[in-house]
């Protein structure tokens, strides 16, 4: 098993205050991930409060690097969190990246929490670890239920508070939802909203396909952009399909020609059933979509 690499990330939001930069410390630093870092007043461990991103690094680069930058921004600023230092977390995930011995997929895990409470100083940290193997899953496909997530499809217009579409720590829920998948005989699941559209995986974005026009669920409805999707997107749009975000109903679903969940480190995986009905495959498409997603 290889070590983890921990960066941890000291100085994690825009630091505006006077004097000399030569005294203070690095903005980051390596430390050892058998060591304990993070204090049982954490806002992060205690309430999940807090943001994160979880980074593809194939063969040494990592082509959606902006984009998670980007989305982990959004997420901190629809917490209220102050803005991340971009270049400060650029350059700590290059260290991260760097440190990590060469395998063929890292995962790279970045987080801010809200710190501990009443200190008024953000968490932040970096680990970067080799990814889980999804290769199977891409050829054989998973099982999906949709579940009803209870929330309306405009619920990120008319409640923002409850944070729909930030990546936040708090994936109690999502993993929740899994189990109970699990429970149906199935692997994974497809969110649906409370009056009826299609929205997202609990850890992935959904991609169906009907004819020559692929589709995904469009962010206005509270779900995460995903940055796969948008990669999945560019490849579609290159080989000549149509390509749109929309409202889709969740009978929709069942009309698709073909579905895939989509995700950074997963890349791009078949459904095969959904709801107990089986949906056909495209293996050539498949194949096609993880290849470029693995390199760009
Ligand atoms: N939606 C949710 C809820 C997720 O957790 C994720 C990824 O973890 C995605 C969508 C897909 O995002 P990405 O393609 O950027 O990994």
């Amino acid at each position: 098993m290889s070590v983890p690499v921990l960066i941890l990330v000291t100085r994690p939001l825009d630091d505006e205050s006077e004097g000399s930069t030569d005294a203070r410390p690095a903005p980051f630093s390596q430390a050892d991930p058998a060591l304990p870092h993070l204090s049982v007043l954490d806002l992060g461990a205690t309430r999940g409060d807090g943001v994160f991103e979880t980074v593809m690094v194939a063969e040494g680069a990592a082509p959606a690097i902006d984009a998670h930058l980007d989305r982990f921004a959004a997420s901190a600023k629809l917490l209220d969190l102050p803005e991340p230092n971009r270049e400060v977390w650029r350059a700590a995930f290059d260290a991260a990246v760097a440190a990590h011995p060469p395998v063929e997929l890292l995962a790279v895990k970045l987080v801010l929490t809200r710190g501990i409470e009443g200190q008024d100083a953000p968490t932040g940290w970096i680990l970067a670890q080799p990814g889980r193997d999804f290769s199977r899953e891409r050829v054989e496909g998973v099982r999906v239920v949709t579940l009803d997530r209870g929330y309306r499809h405009d619920v990120a217009a008319t409640s923002p508070w409850l944070l729909q579409g930030a990546k936040t720590l708090s994936y109690a829920v999502n993993t929740a939802a899994i189990r109970e998948a699990k429970r149906r005989g199935a692997h994974d699941v497809i969110f649906t909203s409370s009056d009826g559209f299609v929205l997202e995986a609990p850890t992935a974005s959904v991609l169906l396909r009907e004819g020559d026009r692929f589709t995904t669920p469009s962010a206005e409805l509270g779900i995460l952009p995903g940055t796969t999707q948008r990669r999945a997107f560019a490849l579609l749009e290159e080989l000549g399909y149509e390509t749109g975000s929309v409202r889709l109903r969740s009978s929709e679903l069942g009309r698709a020609d073909a579905l895939w969940l989509v995700s950074s480190i997963r890349r791009a995986v078949p459904v095969v059933e959904l709801d107990g009905v089986a949906k056909a495959v495209d293996r050539e498409l498949t194949a096609r979509l993880n290849e470029y997603l693995g390199e760009h």
